[in-house]
């Protein structure tokens, strides 16, 4: 019966491939979901020039998008003051990286899970640079109960904590009930699966998404704050003390206030520290 569905699978995926080839969802030839060459030239953010509290590309001597604290932009707007200590991104938003969250995310192309992960992992261990296109292309084949982690293989010269040794959970940004519902999966809880797997945390379903919140792309900055402002709440069936040190992951950092409403209903919860860990940065 195994081999029966074995065969079934593999006849009706190259069945299927004859149809309509799988292809990349950057430059549309026909292979892998996301080919070699573009998984090479992909907008990698350099985390060693990066803000090192909210990840913004160039910000580490000086991040124009998170105040000091204490500063006097940080006290006019002390509900925009980011409550996760420190965020990560591995992609700047534009380019292929644009076109692999949104294919994603509303195109149907579900095998790009893997490669949101792996984005994502390249950001938890703090190996952006070492992520190339043999890592990619493997992983993009890999069922998710059989997954290894890259990384662990790779140069390991980076001088970048590697934070799945920090961290003692992994919990992701659940989508809206209605989002849900539209697409059929929570798009984050799917590449969480995947992340857990690949750095061994423990994945933790902690958080809802409550109520209906306006569409964040069509606010200003204030607003999305404001909007996401009471949007997520602990999970009913979370049993147990909140674990003390979680990487909190997302697709898309673009204000911040999607994350910080998120951390903070972890840190009230009882977490002791949030890290939030983003596939791609709006810059
Ligand atoms: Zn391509
Ligand atoms: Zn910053």
């Amino acid at each position: 019966m195994h081999d029966f569905n074995h065969i079934y699978k593999v006849l009706a995926t190259s069945i299927l491939e004859t149809i309509s080839p799988t292809r990349c969802v950057a430059c549309d030839v026909p292979g892998d979901v996301l080919c070699p060459s573009c998984a090479s030239s992909l907008p990698f953010i350099d985390l060693s020039l990066a803000c090192p509290r909210c990840g913004a590309p160039y910000g580490r001597a000086l991040c124009t998008e998170c105040p000091m604290p204490g500063s006097e932009e940080a006290l006019l707007h002390p509900e925009e003051a980011f409550p996760f200590a420190r965020a990560r991104a591995t992609l700047s938003f534009e380019g292929g990286a644009k076109k692999i969250i949104r294919t994603y995310k509303d195109g149907d192309e579900l095998r790009l899970d893997a490669v949101i992960a792996s984005l994502l992992c390249a950001a938890i261990r703090g190996r952006m640079r070492q992520f190339g296109q043999t890592h990619l292309s493997h992983f993009l084949t890999v069922p998710v109960d059989n997954e290894t982690d890259w990384s662990d293989t790779s140069v390991s010269s980076s001088a970048l904590e590697d934070w799945s040794h920090w961290a003692s959970a992994l919990a992701y940004v659940p989508a809206s009930p209605e989002a849900v519902r539209r697409r059929d999966f929570d798009h984050m809880e799917r590449v969480a699966i995947r992340v857990a797997a690949r750095t061994g945390l423990p994945l933790a379903h902690l958080l809802t998404s409550e109520r209906k919140t306006h569409d964040q792309r069509e606010l200003g900055r204030g607003e999305r704050f404001a909007n996401r402002n009471g949007s997520f709440s602990l999970a009913v069936d979370t049993t147990g003390p909140i674990p003390r040190r979680i990487i909190l992951i997302d697709d898309v950092f673009t204000t911040g206030a999607t994350l910080s409403a998120a951390s903070r209903v972890l840190l009230d919860g009882g977490a002791e520290e949030v890290r939030a860990v983003t596939c791609c940065r709006v810059w």
